[in-house]
Protein backbone atom coordinates (compact mmCIF):
# COMPACT_ATOMS: atom_id res chain seq x y z
CA UNK A 1 0.00 0.00 0.00
CA UNK A 2 1.40 3.21 -1.00
CA UNK A 3 1.73 6.43 1.73
CA UNK A 4 -1.30 8.11 0.03
CA UNK A 5 -3.89 5.50 -0.14
CA UNK A 6 -2.69 4.68 3.88
CA UNK A 7 -3.50 7.91 4.26
CA UNK A 8 -6.46 7.94 2.34
CA UNK A 9 -7.69 5.11 4.33
CA UNK A 10 -7.17 6.48 7.58
CA UNK A 11 -9.51 9.15 6.54
CA UNK A 12 -11.92 7.34 5.48
CA UNK A 13 -12.03 5.80 8.92
CA UNK A 14 -12.20 8.85 10.63
CA UNK A 15 -14.85 9.65 8.98
CA UNK A 16 -16.66 6.50 9.51
CA UNK A 17 -16.06 6.72 12.79
CA UNK A 18 -18.01 10.11 13.15
CA UNK A 19 -20.79 9.36 11.41
CA UNK A 20 -20.86 5.71 13.63
CA UNK A 21 -21.14 8.22 16.66
CA UNK A 22 -23.64 10.24 15.34
CA UNK A 23 -25.64 7.63 14.51
CA UNK A 24 -25.37 6.00 17.56
CA UNK A 25 -26.18 9.13 19.57
CA UNK A 26 -29.50 9.18 17.21
CA UNK A 27 -30.24 5.71 18.11
CA UNK A 28 -30.07 6.32 21.59
CA UNK A 29 -31.94 9.65 21.67
CA UNK A 30 -34.77 8.28 19.52
CA UNK A 31 -35.00 4.69 21.85
CA UNK A 32 -35.23 7.19 24.74
CA UNK A 33 -37.89 9.43 23.58
CA UNK A 34 -39.72 6.37 22.31
CA UNK A 35 -39.53 4.97 25.73
CA UNK A 36 -41.31 7.87 26.97
CA UNK A 37 -43.70 8.27 24.50
CA UNK A 38 -44.54 4.42 25.24
CA UNK A 39 -44.35 4.66 28.93
CA UNK A 40 -47.09 7.41 28.81
CA UNK A 41 -49.03 5.82 26.43
CA UNK A 42 -49.63 3.22 28.78
CA UNK A 43 -50.56 5.02 31.44
CA UNK A 44 -54.07 3.96 32.51
CA UNK A 45 -57.11 5.81 31.56
CA UNK A 46 -60.17 6.57 33.42
CA UNK A 47 -61.58 6.03 37.34
CA UNK A 48 -59.22 3.63 39.65
CA UNK A 49 -60.62 0.88 40.85
CA UNK A 50 -61.10 0.40 44.14
CA UNK A 51 -60.25 -3.19 44.25
CA UNK A 52 -57.40 -5.25 41.50
CA UNK A 53 -59.23 -6.41 38.19
CA UNK A 54 -57.15 -9.69 38.37
CA UNK A 55 -56.83 -11.01 41.87
CA UNK A 56 -59.99 -8.69 43.44
CA UNK A 57 -57.56 -7.64 46.20
CA UNK A 58 -58.35 -3.95 47.88
CA UNK A 59 -56.09 -1.45 45.71
CA UNK A 60 -54.70 1.17 48.71
CA UNK A 61 -55.49 4.41 48.30
CA UNK A 62 -52.26 5.74 48.43
CA UNK A 63 -51.65 3.74 45.19
CA UNK A 64 -54.87 4.79 43.67
CA UNK A 65 -54.09 8.16 43.98
CA UNK A 66 -50.31 8.28 42.97
CA UNK A 67 -51.75 5.99 39.73
CA UNK A 68 -54.84 7.07 38.67
CA UNK A 69 -57.14 4.93 36.67
CA UNK A 70 -54.70 2.04 38.48
CA UNK A 71 -56.65 -1.63 37.89
CA UNK A 72 -54.13 -3.72 39.53
CA UNK A 73 -52.77 -4.18 42.50
CA UNK A 74 -48.87 -3.95 43.37
CA UNK A 75 -48.35 -7.81 42.97
CA UNK A 76 -50.26 -8.06 39.64
CA UNK A 77 -49.18 -4.70 38.08
CA UNK A 78 -45.54 -6.59 39.02
CA UNK A 79 -46.05 -9.93 37.34
CA UNK A 80 -47.80 -8.07 34.72
CA UNK A 81 -45.05 -6.06 33.69
CA UNK A 82 -42.31 -8.92 34.11
CA UNK A 83 -44.44 -11.10 31.75
CA UNK A 84 -44.69 -8.46 29.20
CA UNK A 85 -40.70 -7.99 29.55
CA UNK A 86 -40.10 -11.64 29.16
CA UNK A 87 -42.21 -12.59 26.49
CA UNK A 88 -42.30 -9.85 24.56
CA UNK A 89 -39.59 -7.86 24.84
CA UNK A 90 -39.44 -3.89 23.69
CA UNK A 91 -40.51 -4.73 19.61
CA UNK A 92 -43.78 -6.47 20.34
CA UNK A 93 -44.35 -3.92 22.70
CA UNK A 94 -44.20 -1.33 19.89
CA UNK A 95 -46.03 -3.01 17.52
CA UNK A 96 -49.07 -3.43 20.23
CA UNK A 97 -48.73 0.22 20.60
CA UNK A 98 -49.05 1.18 16.63
CA UNK A 99 -51.85 -1.34 16.78
CA UNK A 100 -53.43 1.04 19.60
CA UNK A 101 -53.28 4.28 17.41
ZN1 LIG B 1 -54.08 -8.21 42.13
Amino acid sequence: MSTASAIKAAATDMATGWAGDGAVQDQIDATVKDGIKRARSQLPQGPSLEHCEECGVQIPAARRKALPGVRLCVACQQARDDEETQSSGYNRRGSKDSQLR
